[in-house]
C-alpha cells in the first residue's frame, strides 16, 4: 500500500500525544504564530497562503489566500474570523477528530489567519452534538489565555485576539456560512441572500472570513515549511493533502489523508482495506450527502477537485460513502431526501416545497406504488429545484436524484414494473409527508 507523510493526522498518530498545550509545543507548535507575530506583514501572510494553493476543505474549494484578501484593509470598526466546526454532512467526521485529538493545530490556524486579516475575535461555530469537541475546544483556548498565546498583546506584539466557542444547536443548515453568521448572531440559522458576501457584510454586517477546521490546521505548517512545499503536494490546482472520511461495507472505515490527485480506486482498495467478503462495490457517494453519486466505473477518477468534477460530481466535504451491491438505490436516494426534506430551513420555495414533493414520489416508488411518469416528474422537479434556491442545499438535495436516475434507472423502473422494492419486497410505506 503506499503510504504518505501525513501532515494534519501526523501529531495524534504519536503514542502518547495528548493534543495538549504542552504536547503540540513539543512538535513545533505556535512557532509559526511566533514567526509572523516577529516579522511576517498581514498581506505578507496572505500572499504566502495563495501561493501554497491552499484552498477550503469545508465543500466549496474556494481558495483560501484569495478569500482572506477580501477583507477590506481600511475598514475601521472590528472584523471577524468564525471557525465552521459544524461538520453536519452526512458520511464526514474529520473535522471532529482533528478538533478532538489536535485542537491547537486549529487555534494556531485561526491565529494566525485572524492576523492576517486584522481581526481581534474569533468564534468556533460547532455543532452542538459535539458536546466533547467543544469542551475541548475550550480547554484548549484556556490553556491558550493562562499561557499568554491569546489576549492582548500576543508573544509581545501589538496583536490582540479573543476567541469564543460557540455551540450550535444541531440544524445542517448552519454549516452554510451565512446561515452559521445568522446563528451566532442569536437568529434562525437561515441563509442569507448573496450578494452581499460576508467578506464585507458577514458577522454583524462586519467584515468576516468563514473557514472550515481542516482549512485553518493546514494554515501553521505552510507558514513553518513554506507555501512551496505545500503546492508540491497534490495535484497543480489541488495542493496539499486532504482528510477523506471512509465509510460503508470497506475493510477499514475511517479517515485517512492523502494528497489530493490519488484515485478512489487506491482509497478504496488499499487504504480502507478494500469491500468486506462477498461484497462488490456499487456507487460511491465520493464528497458526503451533496455529491452526485458515482459508480465502480468511476474509481479510476483522481481525488481532486478539478477531476471529481469532471466526471459530474464534487469533492464537497470529503465524506466517501462507499454502497454494495445489496443497496437499493431508491431506497439510499429515499434515505438521503428524507434527511434533506427534515433539514431544509424553508426560506425558499422551490427548496421547501419542491423536497416535500421529490420525497412524496420516492415514497410512492420504494413502496411499490410508483408510476412510469414518476420518474419524468422527479427530474422535472429536481431541475426546477437545481440553481433556483438561495443557498446550495437546493442543488444538494437533488443530486443524488438526479445521478441515481442517470446511473441506476433501470432499479426505479424494477420497482415501478414489479410493484415493490426488489431488494426489500415486503415494504410498504407511508405516502403521507409530514
Ligand atoms: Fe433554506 Fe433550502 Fe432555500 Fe437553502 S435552499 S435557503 S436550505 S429553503
Amino acid at each position: 500500500m503506499p503510504t504518505y507523510e501525513k501532515i494534519l493526522l501526523k501529531n495524534m498518530e504519536q503514542p502518547g500525544y495528548t493534543g495538549s498545550l504542552s504536547d503540540y509545543r513539543k512538535t513545533g507548535g505556535y512557532m509559526a504564530l511566533e514567526k509572523v507575530l516577529k516579522g511576517i506583514a498581514p498581506a505578507e501572510v496572505i500572499d504566502t497562503i495563495k501561493r501554497s494553493g491552499l484552498r477550503g476543505r469545508g465543500g466549496a474549494g474556494f481558495p483560501t489566500g484569495v478569500k482572506w484578501s477580501f477583507i477590506p484593509k481600511d475598514h475601521p470598526g472590528p472584523k471577524y474570523l468564525c471557525c465552521n466546526a459544524d461538520e453536519s454532512e452526512p458520511g464526514t467526521f474529520k473535522d471532529r477528530q482533528l478538533i478532538e485529538n489536535d485542537p491547537h493545530q486549529m487555534l494556531e490556524g485561526i491565529t494566525i489567519a485572524c492576523y492576517a486579516i486584522g481581526a481581534q475575535t474569533a468564534y468556533v461555530y460547532i455543532r452542538g452534538e459535539f458536546f466533547l469537541g467543544a469542551k475541548i475546544i475550550q480547554g484548549a483556548i484556556d490553556e491558550l489565555y493562562q499561557a499568554q498565546l491569546l489576549g492582548k498583546k500576543i508573544l509581545g506584539s501589538n496583536f490582540n485576539l479573543d476567541i469564543y466557542v460557540h455551540r450550535g444547536a444541531g440544524a445542517y443548515i448552519c454549516g452554510e456560512e451565512t446561515a452559521l453568521l445568522e446563528s451566532i448572531e442569536g437568529k434562525r440559522g437561515k441563509p442569507r441572500t448573496k450578494p452581499p458576501f460576508p467578506a464585507t457584510h458577514g458577522l454583524y454586517q462586519k467584515p468576516t472570513v468563514v473557514n472550515n477546521v481542516e482549512t485553518l490546521s493546514n494554515v501553521p505548517h505552510i507558514i513553518n515549511r513554506g507555501p512551496e512545499w505545500f503546492a508540491a503536494i497534490g495535484t497543480a490546482k489541488s495542493t496539499g493533502t486532504r482528510i477523506f472520511s471512509v465509510s460503508g461495507p470497506v475493510n477499514r472505515p475511517g479517515n485517512y489523508e492523502v494528497p489530493l490527485g490519488i484515485t478512489f480506486r487506491e482509497m478504496i482498495e488499499e487504504h480502507a482495506g478494500g469491500m468486506k467478503e462477498g461484497k462488490r462495490l456499487k456507487a460511491i457517494i465520493p464528497g458526503g450527502a451533496s455529491a452526485s453519486f458515482f459508480t465502480s466505473e468511476h474509481l479510476d477518477v483522481k481525488m481532486d477537485f478539478e477531476s471529481v468534477a469532471a466526471a459530474g460530481s464534487m469533492l464537497g466535504s470529503g465524506g466517501v460513502t462507499v454502497m454494495d451491491d445489496e443497496t437499493c438505490m431508491v431506497a439510499a436516494t429515499l434515505n438521503l431526501l428524507e434527511f434533506f426534506h427534515h433539514e431544509s430551513c424553508g426560506k425558499c420555495t422551490p427548496c421547501r416545497e419542491g423536497s416535500a414533493w421529490l420525497l412524496q414520489i420516492l415514497r410512492r416508488i420504494e413502496g411499490g406504488e410508483g408510476r412510469r411518469e414518476d420518474l419524468a416528474q422527479l427530474e422535472q422537479l429536481s431541475h426546477r429545484i437545481e440553481g433556483m434556491t438561495i443557498c446550495a442545499f437546493g442543488d444538494a438535495e437533488v443530486a443524488p436524484i438526479l445521478s441515481t436516475l442517470k446511473h441506476f434507472r433501470a432499479e426505479y423502473e424494477a420497482h415501478i414494473d414489479e410493484k415493490h422494492c426488489p431488494f426489500r419486497p415486503n415494504l410498504a410505506l407511508a405516502m403521507a409527508v409530514p
